[in-house]
């Protein structure tokens, strides 16, 4: 038995672990479980999306000053160790960049799953939290990518026979997917229309199926969203500090309309029942 809990999180870009995973990462933080993130690309496509920072920052900086953002952020969240895969953004689905034989797309899937397993097998985590196969939202090749490696290292990392010079075998108890949930969507629309504010959700996107069906846990992260936001401002070269859609409700608001952050439970090593809600990730470990 590996004595202390440890959480894992693997993410594409800087500022995905700001905007998904975030309250439920401080939480644990808070709650005495180690924490660990690993980001695989270092966001070198990222667009300038706060007008402060247009014409300011060239295209050759961008990825030292996403790193300072990303400390600065999960310094917030309480991320225990940051580990950067290093691999290049590889862009937006259809866009150039994704044709750079250094973007993170185009690495050789066990090039890239092998260093994931070599962290994992030297952080020992039993909880991993990585994104799903659906991603019809937001096809992004790097955060389909982050799928693949994740569920293979998930299998491998535990294999004695896979790259043993990676480290000791060590299976994670616990694979999550995120999940993109309808009901906090509506949940955050009508608090905006309760407060007469403008809502950042039109029509189509509230007529978007979500993924609420397949949630199988939710984590209570009511006391976390002051956390979240303020690390989702650290990206501040990224996040427009007047996006509507983050910061248009404050965060007690946003805790009230929907202080949940939900997942699925894609594969359990321990034995979980998948018809019963989780509150825990931990739950049965
Ligand atoms: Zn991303």
């Amino acid at each position: 038995m590996d004595p202390v809990r440890t959480l894992m999180t693997v993410h594409a870009h800087p500022d995905d672990e700001s905007s998904k995973t975030a309250g439920t990462v401080a939480k644990y933080s808070d709650d005495g479980v180690r924490t660990v993130l690993v980001c695989a690309t270092g966001g070198e496509e990222g667009e300038i999306l706060n007008q402060q920072f247009a014409g300011l920052i060239s295209s050759a900086d961008i990825a030292d000053v996403r790193r300072q953002e990303l400390k600065k952020a999960t310094d917030i969240l309480g991320y225990s160790e940051v580990y950067m895969l290093g691999y290049r953004d590889s862009g937006m689905a259809g866009s150039q960049s994704n044709s750079n034989p250094e973007a993170f797309c185009n690495v050789a899937l066990d090039r890239a799953t092998s260093a994931l397993v070599e962290i994992i097998r030297k952080e020992r985590p039993q909880v991993l939290i990585t994104y799903g196969e659906d991603q019809s939202r937001y096809p992004h090749p790097d955060h389909l990518k982050v799928h693949e490696i994740s569920i293979l290292a998930f299998q491998l990392a535990g294999d004695h026979q896979y790259h043993p010079e990676l480290g000791q075998a060590h299976q994670v108890s616990k694979l999550y997917y995120t999940i993109w949930s309808k009901a906090r969507v509506i949940a955050l629309h009508e608090r905006y229309m309760q407060l007469g504010l403008e809502s950042p959700f039109n029509d189509e996107a509230l007529a978007r199926p979500g993924q609420d069906e397949q949630i199988t846990t939710s984590i209570d992260v009511y006391g976390y969203f002051d956390r979240k936001l303020g690390a989702l401002r650290a990206h501040a070269s990224q996040i427009d500090p007047n996006s509507q859609f983050f910061f248009g409700l404050s965060s007690q608001d946003q805790a009230a309309a929907y202080p949940l952050e939900d997942y699925r439970l894609a594969q359990s090593k321990v034995g979980t029942s998948f018809d019963v809600l989780e509150t825990d990730l931990f739950a049965g470990i």
